[in-house]
């Protein structure tokens, strides 16, 4: 048996790995590498294998773009298997990537324009909408905790991962020789008391796991803490008269966000000012997660369900369709909230409202996800940067940032250390989906309360016998 990385090895983006089992092939994730432009696009458009003919299975853990959104392209160079994942993540899924068929449409036609160059290699687009559509018919449903056969002589089952609606770990079991050896995948591991969504699963006897590490080496705040600080920086800018941008990912944290300022209007505890939800993306992904009631947690039912109220929509709230509502908004004076895609900053329209709102001093940028390295987000957190480029367009940062860790979708260092030590059987672990800085101390974390245990620490497309 063996694993490779194909992606978000050492890094944190473009999550794709492989097991070799029995002379099959299963792909984990196929996700778009994000970062730096021109470096993502060449990355992002060629596969270490030929998805025509290498492949046998994919199993999928969640619909964020960098688990899911190579899967287009893996249709468009002749991929024609099954994509195993639960049934939100199906949906969710194709909202996600029919919206990455129009981004890479547009980037497509913006490089050809003014740059006169092709985005990714020499055929156009890294895949259309078109694409996007077709490849859904790959995409099986599952529940959660129900076994599925992958390829002969391999089951799976999936387990809340507590990170998205959906999200799943994946326990995958393999007989080989009769011989039964267990592999399991955390996905993007969730935290505990997270909005909307249940408590990760424990991961059960695994003898290999192949675990992230984004914050291997990082304490987040409280999860508990996060809604106040919400509170404190509204309040704050309100008083100012300014706007409180929020970049966020339209897949999961605007509805925690939105389920949070619901809860904080009902208490009273926020004033009244418009809340725009400027992402249609963000406007159909509310939309699923109304048709998956199934992946919540109890306090979504007590605190709305139970009384019929739409957890995602109240008086404040309003979703911008068209591009002229959302241009409106940079002539509407604040106080307001706006909050937009992408997350990272890197596409989408929080681009504009940055260009408009971060030179003045009145508003607040409020960052409530990871920002990768090489991002305009994370050059708008660093508090050494005085200015960014936006749109070529140098902007000053006099605005007020705020980093609301506590959002976090990603275990800590403490939950990654609680998820993994009490697996039993367990002998090897392969750390990916992290920067070095991460995975390093986390290892030696393990390895000091186990010194037997196996880690590995692969570089992409390096091999690791098992
Ligand atoms: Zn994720």
């Amino acid at each position: 048996m063996r694993i490779i990385s194909h992606g978000a090895a050492r890094e944190v983006t473009g999550s794709c790995h492989e097991i070799q089992i029995n002379g099959k092939r299963i792909l984990l994730d196929c996700g778009l590498f994000q970062g730096k432009r021109k470096e993502a696009a060449v990355k992002n458009s060629t596969f270490a294998f030929d998805p025509a003919k290498d492949i046998d299975a994919m199993i999928l853990s969640h619909a964020h773009m960098d688990h899911v959104g190579r899967v287009p392209l893996l249709w468009k160079q002749g991929y024609r298997k099954p994509i195993h994942c639960t049934y939100a993540t199906k949906d969710l899924a194709e909202v996600m990537l029919l919206d990455g068929g129009y981004i890479q449409e547009k980037d497509e036609e913006y490089f050809q324009k003014h740059l006169k160059d092709s985005m990714v290699t020499l055929d156009g687009a890294l895949y259309t909408q078109k694409d996007a559509q077709e490849c859904m018919q790959l995409f099986r449903g599952f529940n959660y905790g129900e076994w599925f056969p992958v390829v002969e002589g391999v089951r799976a089952q999936f387990l809340d991962a507590g990170h998205i609606v959906g999200s799943a770990m994946v326990v995958i079991e393999v007989t080989e020789n009769g011989h039964t050896h267990r592999i399991g995948f955390s996905g993007d591991l969730g935290r505990k008391h997270l909005p909307i969504i249940r408590d990760p699963e424990a991961m059960p006897p695994v003898e290999t796991l192949i675990c992230e590490s984004t914050y291997g080496n990082r304490t987040h705040d409280d999860i508990s803490t996060a809604r106040e600080k919400l509170r404190d920086i509204i309040v704050k800018t309100a008083r100012r008269g300014g706007k409180v941008l929020i970049p966020a990912f339209s897949l999961e944290r605007t509805q925690e966000i939105i389920y949070d300022l619901h809860l904080l209007w009902d208490s009273k505890q926020i004033p009244a000012l418009p809340i725009i939800i400027d992402s249609p993306l963000a406007e159909r992904v509310t939309g699923v997660f109304m048709k998956h009631p199934e992946c919540y947690d109890k306090h979504i039912f007590d605190d709305f369900l139970s009384r019929a109220h739409n957890p995602f929509q109240f008086s404040l709230v309003r979703y911008t369709s068209t591009t002229d509502e959302s241009k409106a908004l940079n002539g509407t004076p604040g106080p307001m909230i706006i909050m937009a895609g992408s997350g990272m900053c890197e596409a989408g329209r929080i681009r504009h409202h940055l260009i408009n709102e971060l030179p003045d001093a009145r508003n607040a940028i409020v960052t409530v996800g990871y920002m990768a390295e090489n991002t305009l987000g994370r050059r708008i957190i660093d508090p050494t940067i005085s200015e960014v480029k936006i749109f070529d367009e140098l902007v000053a940062k006099k605005a007020e940032v705020i980093f609301i860790h506590a959002y976090s979708g990603h275990a800590d260092m403490a939950d990654l250390d609680t998820y993994v030590l009490p697996i039993q059987g367990l002998k090897r672990v392969v750390f990916v989906h992290g920067e070095s800085a991460q995975m390093e101390p986390f290892a030696a974390r393990l390895k000091a309360i186990h010194p037997e245990l196996v880690t590995h620490m692969p570089e992409k497309e390096e091999g690791i016998e098992i």
